[in-house]
């Protein structure tokens, strides 16, 4: 069984105009897959990683997880799965600019019944793996772009997602920290996470095993 499927996935926004952003998309990925989504921009590429990260739904079609179809499921069910299952990570960090990196990391922890010291030392620990133990109480602003992500990525798998799904993660960085991202994730998969990860970079796309393009809302698999 895959752990995501999307199957004839259509996703129009009505408008007017009406836009149908995705087109007949079936997709499936696997545990331990790491695979990059790539294809122009307005293609459709992030309506399909907010519908695989369970911010957005099908119009028609179905999504499954673990076998399990989520179209169904309440919002609060919808994210409870999101917060057990899924990390995302997004171009532009999304951080909490006036907490620490430290708060930052803790603040998927919060509300997940896992007492208070518990959280701090999987915090801790999440952020000496994305190497960043000696900036736990600085501020977002005062780091590089390529740390400021691997903040980013430490808070979303701090939780131990099954899939970390990335929007672009290395767009507002230059190609040696956009380096340091990709070595995480190569570290990330290799402890079992399944990644997928949208880009516009060739380079970034030749590090997943896999590689899907969609052009103008339908998928194809790349060769
Ligand atoms: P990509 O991430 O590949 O650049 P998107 O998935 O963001 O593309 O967008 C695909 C298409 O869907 C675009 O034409 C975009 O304008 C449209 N679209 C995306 N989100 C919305 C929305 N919330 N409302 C209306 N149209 C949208
Ligand atoms: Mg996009």
């Amino acid at each position: 069984m895959s752990l995501l499927e999307l199957r004839d996935v259509t996703r129009s926004f009505p408008g007017p105009p009406e836009v149908q952003a995705l087109k007949g998309v079936n997709f499936t990925v696997d545990a331990g897959d790491y695979v990059s989504i790539v294809g122009p921009s307005g293609s459709g590429k992030s309506t399909m990683l907010n519908i695989l990260g369970l911010l957005d739904r099908p119009t028609v079609g179905e999504y499954r997880i673990d076998g399990m179809l989520v179209g169904s499921l309440g919002e609060d069910e919808r994210a409870a799965v999101r917060a057990r299952r899924i990390g995302f990570v997004f171009q532009s960090f999304h951080l909490m600019p006036r907490r620490t990196v430290l708060d930052n990391v803790l603040m998927p922890m919060l509300y997940s019944g896992v007492p208070r010291a518990e959280r701090e030392q999987r915090a801790r620990r999440t952020l000496d793996q994305v190497g960043l133990a000696h900036r736990t109480e600085f501020l977002p602003a005062t780091l590089s772009g390529g740390e400021r992500q691997r903040v980013a990525v430490a808070r979303a798998v701090v939780s131990r997602p099954s899939v970390l799904l990335a929007d672009e993660p290395t767009g507002n960085l230059d190609a040696a920290t956009s380096d340091e991202v990709m070595a995480l994730f190569d570290e990330l998969r290799a402890d079992g996470l399944t990644l997928v990860v949208i880009t516009h970079d060739p380079v970034v796309a030749a590090r997943a095993g896999r590689s899907v393009r969609i052009a103008d809302g339908r998928l194809s698999e790349v060769a």
